[in-house]
């Protein structure tokens, strides 16, 4: 619907002419004068929104580009009724409709019976777990400041009190206000125009339901929890208003590095250093597990870096309880200082084991452009 035929001017009248307009229709269409006429009021809402947008030069600018407005007013959120809508013809101080509805908008909130559910918010909390404690799973202790509903009045925003006469409106269910040259009443939000008060706002909360809290919370962590892990602790966010469901609390778990293990997946390794006669011969050691000590056994002829796989002494997996490996790698070490005895020892086994270790060189001999002297 175009805004200057709603109004019955032309695109070129002064803010004057639009004023003008506006207050004559309005009179005729007010839903006070029509009352139980809906096609009045949808009239009246119509003819505001273009007194709203006709009368900011902004906003008509963009409408006389565009050919549209972008409401800004909610329609639902609004009803005509109550108004003792007196204009003066002659006003040029009123204030625009904009301004008289922000007023009714904010009303809302937690009194208003017809409040909507809000779902409280998620809260995101981090711990630190040692590596032992993230292998073994178990309760831990969480302190956690949220949202809850106010204790005071149980979360409703609103105490019930011995029924009295309504203050603010002194017991007439009306409230009037007045912009300019218009008087405006509306229903008294304190009694929702009943003039009698049964309750009143909690003091605790100020109608807001809820109020902050901190308490601890005991979690059961699962075994075997990664590095980064999330645990998902249903109902504990913020708690809902208005009946709406409670936040969830996340939990991401840091896991602090372990001196000896590095975990891969749900394998554990370990790195065990292994002296060169061990490595030649074969041995026996214990290596510490999350069970305590186990046995590995190397057989003669071990090489460094090979590793040694121990079936079921990892990680319980978080899923489904399944363990991972223990890997254990040798890692062959030299005597870091060796006596003049040591080295006889030494030459002479080389002497005995002349084999060629770097044989194996040979086949990619001239590859890299070094042909070694001859
Ligand atoms: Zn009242
Ligand atoms: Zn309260």
């Amino acid at each position: 619907m175009d805004f200057y035929v709603l109004l019955g001017v032309e695109r070129s009248a002064s803010i004057g002419d639009i004023k003008r307009a506006y207050k004559r229709l309005a009179r005729k269409c007010h839903p006070d004068i029509n009352p139980g006429d809906r096609t009045a009021a949808g009239h009246f809402r119509q003819i505001s929104e273009a007194y709203e947008t006709l009368s900011d030069p902004d906003r008509r600018r963009r409408y006389d580009a565009v050919g549209y407005s972008q409401s800004t007013i909610e329609e639902t959120a609004f009803g005509f009724e109550g108004f003792d809508f007196s204009v003066s013809a002659s006003g040029s101080s009123a204030s625009t409709f904009g301004d008289l509805f922000a007023e009714f908008l904010h009303q809302g909130g937690s009194d208003s019976p017809a409040a909507v559910p809000v779902r409280g918010t998620d809260l995101h909390h981090t711990i630190a777990l040692s590596f032992e404690d993230a292998m073994r799973g178990g309760p831990q202790t969480v302190t956690v400041t949220r949202q809850e509903h106010c204790r005071t009045c149980k979360g409703l925003g609103r105490l019930r009190v011995v029924e009295s006469r309504c203050v603010p409106c002194h017991g007439s269910g009306m409230v009037k206000s007045a912009r300019g040259h218009m008087v405006f009443s509306k229903a008294c939000p304190h009694c929702s125009g009943s003039g009698r008060q049964r309750q009143t706002r909690c003091p605790t909360c100020d109608g807001h339901q809820i109020e902050m809290r901190t308490e601890p919370l005991t979690i059961a962590t699962p075994p075997g929890l990664d590095d980064d892990a999330r645990i998902r602790v249903a109902g504990k966010g913020n708690v809902g208003r208005n009946s709406g469901e409670d936040g969830d609390l996340y939990i991401t778990v840091q896991v602090q590095p372990h001196p000896l293990f590095r975990r891969e997946g749900d394998d554990l390794h370990i790195v065990v250093p292994v002296a060169v006669h061990e490595a030649a011969l074969g041995t026996k050691f214990e290596v510490p597990s999350l069970d305590g000590l186990a046995r590995v056994r190397v057989p003669p002829g071990t090489q460094s870096g090979q590793r040694f796989r121990l079936r079921d002494r990892g990680v319980p997996s978080p899923r489904d309880g399944r363990r991972g490996d223990l890997v254990v790698e040798v890692r062959l070490v030299l005597p870091r200082l060796l006596d003049e005895r040591s080295k006889d020892l030494l030459r002479e086994f080389g002497r005995i084991n002349g084999e060629d270790v770097r044989a194996g060189l040979n086949h990619h001999k001239g590859h890299e452009g070094h042909e070694g002297h001859e």
